[in-house]
């Protein structure tokens, strides 16, 4: 295996580092005054900067080359480090366009969707000009096992009506979210479990709709994407909005799980060398009972070992990467799940170590390590928790070892 970069990738790692640096950083404290007069809009300043992203061709990097037209046309391989360099600053990925859960949303549309579906929907998305949501959990099921959905996706005539109580639901609370992709039951009594799932595209402002609240996260709204708890009452959308057909929803979930849970871990392992950057800057500089405390052996370790465990997770990133570009997403589904078990913890850890040097300034809005905190937390749920993985994963290795 040779993750040595190409021309063309060390030229984009050079240009995406430099846009991050010199217009993305700038912008951050503008970003924070707007956000805090209005935490559902998109702050004006991040329009701008993503009309400069896309002025210079840094745009929608994320979607693998096999979707031809509307590519940047990278392999996975050759985005992970991109991605990396994006998950070092809040607002980077989509400054980009390359942020979940638009990312999913538009890999599953320009894979599943139709012709129709995909100028009305995946368009605009790629042209960064509206944002989407991904409505699958509900606060009365165990939706780590998405066939225990229980929201109704009923066809009435030339319609699909929708009914059904969904919960953080990223994105959704965002003014500019106009489109959902939504996962609901056509069959629910079908006696194959994984054909009884729909996903049907439903426009945020269809009458029945109501985002009702921002869930929190860890004390916070993460406004503006905010994960919203979204009511369907009677939902009508034309029986067209469905996505491949009946019954394929799963199917769907499934395709779009991979990528979206991979670039996760890319940005992971970007904000944990931040994390371990911003360590090493705060050892050097603070001085505790007579001595930088980088002359402490405890601040050494933490150093080191955070170190190996981010280079481990990202050799196995560029790993899973590589086997998603050579032999498809369903033939790396291991690599995908060592990843997506490993990247969050790893991170949680090397950003805990990072706090703890900090001190108090370490939890404080002063520096980017609580967002990344929370973040990473919340990994270890959203795209399947660990011990879902883990089941899966001890399961078959088990099948093919034992
Ligand atoms: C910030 C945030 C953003 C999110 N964004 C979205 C979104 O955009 N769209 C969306 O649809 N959902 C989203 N989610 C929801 C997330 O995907 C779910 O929380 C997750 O799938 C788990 O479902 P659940 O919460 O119903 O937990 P449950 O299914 O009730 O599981 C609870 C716990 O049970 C344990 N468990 C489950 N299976 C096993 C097992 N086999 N063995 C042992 N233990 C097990 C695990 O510890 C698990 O955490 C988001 C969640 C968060 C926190």
């Amino acid at each position: 295996m040779n993750f040595e970069y190409s021309d063309k990738v060390k030229e984009l790692i050079a240009q995406v580092r430099d846009f991050i640096d010199n217009e993305v950083v700038p912008a951050e404290p503008t970003y924070e005054e707007q956000l805090a007069k209005n935490p559902w809009e998109t702050p004006p300043v991040l329009d701008q900067l993503k009309e400069k992203a896309k002025a210079k061709g840094l745009w929608n990097l994320f979607l693998p080359r096999e979707h031809g037209d509307f590519t940047a046309g990278l392999t996975n391989l050759e985005y992970a480090p991109l991605a990396e360099l994006m998950g070092r600053h809040h607002i980077a990925s989509e400054a980009f366009n390359c942020a979940a859960p638009d990312t999913g949303n538009m890999e599953v549309l320009a894979k599943y969707g139709n012709a129709q579906q995909q100028e009305q929907w995946l368009k605009p998305l790629l042209e960064g000009k509206i944002r989407s949501a991904f409505a699958m959990t509900e606060p009365e099921v165990a939706s780590s096992d998405a066939t225990n959905i229980e929201t109704s996706i009923t066809r009435d005539g030339d319609d699909y009506v929708i009914n059904g109580r969904k919960f953080y639901i990223s994105g959704a609370m965002r003014k500019s979210c106009e489109i959902m992709i939504v996962m609901g039951k056509t069959d629910p009594d079908n006696p194959n479990r994984h054909q009884q799932q729909s996903q049907i595209l439903v426009p945020t402002k269809t009458p029945g709709v109501t985002v009702k609240r921002a869930m929190q996260v860890l004390g916070s709204v993460d406004a503006p994407e905010g994960h919203a708890e979204v009511i369907f009452e009677n939902v009508r959308v034309p029986k067209e909005n469905i996505i491949l057909g009946e019954g394929r929803g799963f199917e769907i979930a499934q395709g779009r799980l991979g990528p979206g849970r991979i670039h996760h871990c890319m940005r992971l392992i970007g904000a944990s060398q931040r994390a371990l950057e911003l360590m090493c800057k705060r050892a050097n500089e603070r001085v505790v009972f007579g001595q930088p405390m980088i002359k402490h052996g405890s601040v050494r370790e933490d150093i080191a070992k955070s170190a190996c465990e981010i280079e481990q997770a990202r050799l196995l990133t560029l790993k899973a990467a590589d086997a998603m570009d050579r032999y498809g997403n369903k033939e790396a589904k291991e690599l995908i799940a060592m990843i997506k078990i490993i990247a969050p913890n790893m991170a949680l850890r090397v950003i805990d170590r990072a706090m703890q040097i900090h001190g108090a300034v370490g939890l404080s809005q002063d520096t980017p390590l609580a967002g990344f905190f929370a973040y990473a937390r919340t990994l270890r749920l959203a795209d399947g928790p660990d011990q879902v993985h883990m089941m899966q994963l001890g399961r078959n290795l088990a099948k093919q070892l034992g």
